[in-house]
């Protein structure tokens, strides 16, 4: 048996129940075959690939809180700290009913990849709890990410484990968690990123994986054909942090952004996005997206899934996992759409990743596509460091280099294995090159 598959076998009966990271798995190490068999002797004596794939820690705890009622609740939360090859752990926190250990762990594997990409030096790791903010005061939240962070606190630093946002969590539970830190180890330093400008957040950080989402789709557009989102017809979906600021940067450079969603549904405005309503109904009153198509008379709101039914030139799904499955692929397809880019983690299936090569459709993974948000994370680090801050302009044009140059890293990478064009391998090779080269200089940890 191959390496490879020996690995995706053990990795399933090791984890067992954990479905999304074995989808992660393999998604990367299908991508990694040709790179693992010309080293496969190697790999195998180093068990390079069962050190990859093993998280070097897991923290698993309580989090009580207490609600605004007086009545106690208890949630799980985690953090992965899966590997430090290149730089400390780096990653999101996400606070969703949905989080599990095998969905932090996804998140966590994807990391050290998209990490790597950046260029920076940033390890992997992810963490979070089935705590929902949704319909929570802010003082229940604020209860819940002191208690999380009473806990967390012990195993992150400046220089250890820097967390940030992901879904559910944006500046008001970072900046909670930074305020918990500081008084439990008296320290002010970049522990978090997505922090609040006022105590050492970075300009730009709140754009930057939608911007850098939009750059790299702009330059992927480039080199296929001269084209770019001008006049381009875009369906986005999502309507948090990731979705506003890709529709804000696709609108800059000319294109119609006709679709937004949340869990409840969509809304298609076919006059295109009105950004600033949509930032008041999402950013200022925490509403639902059904509320723009009732202030807005060229909009309609859809209940329930069904955005990819919309029309467009190019998709970028920016909800969450397995948000587009094969069906939907097919849809974009015979709508005509030509270009499709993960602003989320993981949110198209891998029948839906498969489909999209198969027919040519431009295909730019989240591990690329998304990796703005976490770059400019690192930049915070490096403001925070200097005790420096630096411009809009300044981060925005530093992003703008990285996701071109992660275009080219991914690009190059996929052309040296004869596979041009097939952006999924060319950005886990591109990753995994990185990683297992500071794995094998490090020796055996
Ligand atoms: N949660 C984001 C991601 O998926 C950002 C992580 C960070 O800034 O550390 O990459």
């Amino acid at each position: 048996m191959s390496y490879v598959d020996e690995i995706l076998e053990k990795l399933i009966i090791k984890n067992p129940s954990e479905m999304e990271f074995h989808q992660s798995a393999k998604e990367v190490l299908e991508s990694l075959r040709v790179v693992v068999e010309k080293n496969e002797e190697i790999f195998r004596k180093e068990a390079l690939l069962e050190r990859l794939t093993e998280p070097e820690r897991i923290i698993s705890f309580r989090v009580p809180w207490v609600d605004d009622n007086g009545q106690v609740h208890v949630n799980k939360g985690f953090r992965v700290q899966f590997s430090s090859a290149i730089g400390p752990y780096k990653g999101g926190l996400r606070l969703h009913p949905s989080v599990n250990q095998g969905i932090v762990k996804f998140l966590g594997f994807e990391q050290i990849f998209k990490n790597a990409l950046t260029g920076l030096p940033i390890g992997g790791g992810k963490g979070g709890s089935d705590f929902d903010p949704k319909g929570k005061s802010d003082r229940e939240v604020m209860a819940f990410c002191q208690s999380f962070m009473s806990e967390l606190h012990k195993y992150i630093g400046a220089d250890t484990d820097v967390p940030a946002g992901d879904i559910g969590v944006g500046a008001r539970e970072i900046g909670y968690m930074y305020g918990q830190y500081k008084r439990l180890t008296g320290l002010f330093e970049g522990v978090l990123t997505g922090k609040g400008l006022t105590y050492g957040g970075s300009l730009t950080r709140t754009e930057a994986t939608g911007y850098g989402l939009v750059y790299i789709v702009e330059e992927m557009l480039k080199h296929n054909g001269g084209k770019n989102f001008k006049d381009k017809k875009v369906v986005i979906s999502g309507s948090g942090n990731v979705a506003i600021y890709a529709t804000q940067k696709a609108q800059e450079l000319g294109a119609k952004v006709v679709a937004l969603s949340d869990s409840s549904g969509y809304v298609y405005d076919k006059d295109g996005i009105d950004l600033d309503l949509i930032k008041e109904i999402k950013e200022v009153k925490r509403g639902r997206i059904k509320e723009y198509a009732d202030a807005k008379d060229s909009a309609i709101f859809t209940v329930g899934k069904g955005i990819w039914n919309v029309p467009c030139d190019i998709a970028l799904p920016c909800a969450t996992q397995n948000e587009l499955d094969l069906e939907d692929a097919k849809i974009l397809k015979k709508n005509g759409c030509s270009a499709i880019a993960e602003g989320a983690n993981m949110p198209c299936t891998i029948e839906a990743v498969d489909y999209f090569l198969e027919n040519n459709i431009l295909f730019m993974p989240g591990k690329a596509a998304n990796a703005g948000g976490v770059a400019t994370s690192a930049l915070e680090m490096s403001q925070n460091s200097q005790r420096l801050s630096w411009t809009f302009e300044e981060v925005d044009s530093k992003l703008k280099d990285i996701m071109l140059n992660i275009f080219a890293k991914t690009n190059e990478a996929s052309k040296r294995y004869g596979l041009e064009g097939n952006y999924v391998a060319g950005a886990n090779i591109a990753g995994f090159e990185k990683v297992a080269e500071a794995m094998q200089f490090q020796g055996i940890c």
